[in-house]
């Protein structure tokens, strides 16, 4: 059926980095339904050569890329015989992320998929990002590095992509508010002494969406909203004091603007990234997809709420960063990556991650970053700076065990 839209067109051509990943394979599960309409360029992941492998075997790109070098002997016997170039390493990926491309998607997890993503932007001609860490670390310099290119920036956050769609034809002067849906995650009403002894595979299971283990921990102590603010800050140059968070439980309504006349405009659909994707795949057009539809006659109600900053205060400490500016949302990015790292593996507490933020946040310093090298600096000062952090938390764990059931 999706085949029957494109059929007689040239195929768009797509590299896709972070195949691997929940992103990535959402992504790939579009383009394997319509093989005349999309020709694959590149196919990267950092570690999962085995899934790499499967991906490229199915969909022939033209070239396969692990991050790990390693690694590379693996790729290469696996994609034996298939016609697919195998390649490794990181300046190996940057090649293939450069090709020419009409579409490609930056799926890659964390800051690691900044240069890569940049590497894309230099020769595609619409970039869809998953990315958020991209904006959130780098901002400004992303996009005046994407506006150098003349790339355009279609953004696949599902909150974005509803405000991207809502946006559409509208005078960007004329919004008052934008309004980013949350669905409060798997501890939305834990209370704080409950979540001092949440593990790992609690907060990795999200309510309502599949997603990687890092944006999943986010989701948990709803860092990833606060990124999300100030993803839709530099997105769509609306001042932070306008951009409102709610709570959704049910997440149907992926976001909202409101306009200068008292009209709220809402995008709504089933909790599945395969719709964002697929808005920036067909972008500006649109394309078929299997997602699921709602159905509203057996939908129950829709709840809202407002978010609690004392009790998931990572939403405040992104609002604070992107407040002050500069390269402080480079140290907020940075420092929550190392303590949701170190949180999966069990070096520290679940209320520990916005302690180490804050610490960092408070110590390190934050120059405004005027190039990539600048904000890759700031970012390193910054793990570092975390890892110390860390340190100090499991001295204080292995002394005191019952710290965290008194916060
Ligand atoms: P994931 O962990 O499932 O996949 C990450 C991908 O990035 C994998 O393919 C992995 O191989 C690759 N990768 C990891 N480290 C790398 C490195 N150092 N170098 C090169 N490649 C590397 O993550 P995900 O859930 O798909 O999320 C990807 C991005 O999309 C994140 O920035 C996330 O915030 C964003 N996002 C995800 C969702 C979702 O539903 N999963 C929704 C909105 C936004
Ligand atoms: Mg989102």
């Amino acid at each position: 059926m999706i085949g029957s839209e494109t059929a007689g067109r040239a195929p768009k051509r797509v590299s896709v980095l972070g195949a691997t990943g929940s992103i990535g394979t959402s992504t790939l599960d579009l383009l394997a339904r319509d093989r005349e309409g999309f020709a694959i360029e590149a196919l990267t992941a950092h570690s999962r050569v085995d899934d790499l492998i499967a991906a490229a075997r199915r969909l022939k790109p033209a070239v396969a890329v692990i991050g790990r070098a390693d690694l590379y002997p693996a790729l290469k016997d696996g994609l034996a015989g298939t016609g697919v170039e195998a390649a490794a390493g990181h300046d190996a990926l940057i090649e293939a992320a450069e090709r020419p491309v009409d579409w490609a998607i930056g799926g890659i997890v964390g800051a690691a998929g900044l240069e890569p993503t940049l590497a894309a932007a230099r020769n595609a001609k619409v970039l869809a990002l998953a990315n958020k860490e991209c904006l959130v670390c780098a901002g400004a310099v992303f996009k005046q590095e994407l506006a150098r290119h003349g790339t355009a920036l279609v953004p696949v956050d599902s909150e974005h992509s509803a405000i991207f769609q809502v946006l559409a034809g509208e005078r960007p002067e004329r919004i008052e508010r934008l309004i980013l849906t949350a669905s409060g995650g798997p501890f939305r009403t834990l209370t704080r002494r409950e979540m001092a002894d949440v593990t790992p595979a609690q907060a990795v299971s999200h309510p309502k969406w599949s997603m990687g283990a890092k944006i999943s921990i986010d989701s948990a102590t709803m860092m990833n909203k606060g990124l999300e603010v100030i993803e839709a800050f530099h997105l769509f140059d609306v001042p932070e004091p306008r951009i409102d968070v709610v709570i959704h439980p049910q997440s149907v309504i992926h976001s909202m603007v409101e306009y200068c006349d008292g009209a709220v405009l809402a995008q709504l659909g089933e909790p599945d990234m395969r719709t964002p994707i697929a808005v920036a795949l067909a972008w500006p057009d649109r394309m078929p997809t299997p997602v699921k539809r709602l159905d509203f006659a057996q939908m129950s109600a829709l709840t809202f709420a407002a978010p609690d900053e004392e009790r998931f205060p990572c939403l405040a400490l992104a609002r604070a960063a992107l407040q002050e500016g500069g390269g402080v949302p480079t140290l907020l990015n940075a420092a929550n990556e190392v303590a949701v790292q170190a949180f999966l593996r069990r070096d520290i507490g679940f209320l520990d991650i916005p302690e180490v933020v804050e610490r960092v946040l408070s110590v390190c310093a934050a120059p405004v970053p005027r190039t990539i090298a600048d904000v890759l600096a700031i970012d390193a000062d910054a793990r570092r700076c975390a890892e110390a952090e860390i340190g100090a938390c499991a001295r204080t764990v292995v002394a005191a065990p019952d710290k965290s059931r008194m916060l």
